[in-house]
């Protein structure tokens, strides 16, 4: 178990098409560990691979107080159903936050850590982080789905 060094803006690796991965192995597992221990060391709703500085399909998801954790190998976001305006924000992208336009639900389609296939529909935060950390293996970041740049915030200390 360790914590991973976090990649932000500018790095490169954060814009990559992230790769499929082929074989649950070992060094899969003990990365899906240490992409916990690195989110929550960070206090983050999720996590992908990319942001730790590893070009693979891979996130992390946990929801506070749902007391789980959500593992995605390979996710595809097979369904969106309605739009809402909220304000998102990523550890990649330190100091800022911004509103953006998402789904109301999500239902995605991946792996779990044991490979096995699973379907998952999300609502509210939950949709969200589908939405963003699967964006993130596409080396796309929340910032572009901003349309206009007054809706960029600085957070305040
Ligand atoms: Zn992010």
């Amino acid at each position: 178990m360790a914590i991973l060094q976090m990649h932000t803006l500018p790095d490169s690796i954060l814009r990559q098409k992230a790769k499929k991965i082929t074989a649950i192995d070992s060094s899969i597992q003990k990365l899906i560990d240490d992409m916990i221990d690195t989110m929550r060391a960070n206090s983050g709703v999720g996590l992908a691979a990319p942001q730790i500085g590893i070009s693979l399909r891979l996130a992390v998801i946990e929801i506070p107080e749902s007391g789980k954790v959500i593992t995605l190998v390979n996710p595809e976001i097979v369904k969106r159903q309605g739009e809402r305006i909220l304000e998102e924000a990523c550890l990649s992208v330190p100091g800022y936050y911004g509103e953006i336009k998402r789904a109301e639900a999500v239902t995605v389609k991946a792996r779990d850590r044991n490979g096995k296939n699973f379907r998952l529909k999300g609502r509210n935060l939950l949709a969200q982080a589908l939405e963003h950390e699967t964006d993130h293996l596409d080396g796309i970041l929340y910032i572009d789905h901003i349309d206009n740049p007054e809706k960029l915030y600085k957070v305040s200390e």
